[in-house]
């Protein structure tokens, strides 16, 4: 999997080059390329916003810089993402599928007031929000995007089957966890965790999964 991550601060990404993705990257186990829009502005200042057409408040990203700096990087194979509050809200399934049908991603990420309307018109796959709610940038959830997508890249993560094993691969959410010490604070282990029947295990894991999806998203059982 190749990312080309396309930002006005590409000092922001340092979070996805530590930890676990850290270590993936040194590997080379995936590719991450932060690519610095304003480098492509031929605005002798490397002006990258201007005035919004219509009035509003604020600046938008002028097309030049966005177009040529996409179009640095783009090409047959590439799956081009503008991280937008007004796109599809990111999903699990949503994550899945572009780890499985993406080689190449373009994260393109806005800034101000967002970009011009002709970039996305020209170049922009889909449009994708990490929620219902306003960022100043699409750096944050650019990271969220990609940290998600590179969990199913194989051998990213310590073991392949941690993916399926989680909230939301089934629907519902994980069951509580819990490692040593078996007492904390006058709270014990569930005993059923520490006899060693792994049939009872699996059973108790699988009603878990139904109560903490029942009190936490019941909304998911509905679906
Ligand atoms: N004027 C835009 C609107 O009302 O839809 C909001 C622009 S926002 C201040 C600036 C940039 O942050 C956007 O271009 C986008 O890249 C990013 N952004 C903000 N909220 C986001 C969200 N919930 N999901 C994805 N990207 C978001």
């Amino acid at each position: 999997m190749k990312i080309d991550i396309l930002t006005l601060f590409p000092e922001m990404f340092e979070p996805l080059k530590a930890s676990i993705l850290g270590r993936a990257l040194e590997k080379n186990i995936f590719e991450l390329n932060l690519i610095d829009i304003r480098s492509f502005s031929l605005d002798k200042h490397k002006k990258v916003d201007d005035y919004i057409f219509g009035g509003g408040d604020g600046m938008l990203m002028t097309p030049q810089p966005l177009y040529d700096a996409i179009m640095s990087v783009k090409t047959d194979k590439s799956y081009c993402v503008y991280m937008s509050p007004k796109g599809t809200v990111l999903t699990q399934n949503k994550v899945k599928s572009i780890a499985n049908d993406v080689d190449h991603l373009i994260i393109v990420c806005g800034h101000y007031e967002g970009i011009d309307q002709r970039i996305i018109d020209l170049c922009i796959d889909e449009q994708v929000s990490i929620g219902d709610y306003v960022l100043t940038g699409g750096e944050l959830p650019a990271m969220v995007l990609a940290d998600a997508v590179l969990r199913y890249v194989p051998n990213v993560l310590h073991s392949d089957t941690s993916v399926v094993d989680e909230s939301f691969s089934d629907k519902l959410l994980e069951y509580p966890q819990y490692t040593r010490p078996r007492e904390f604070m006058g709270l014990s282990v569930p005993e059923v965790l520490i006899n060693g029947n792994h049939k009872e295990i699996e059973k108790w894991k699988s009603e878990q999964k139904i109560s903490e999806t029942k009190k936490f998203r019941p909304d998911l059982l509905d679906k």
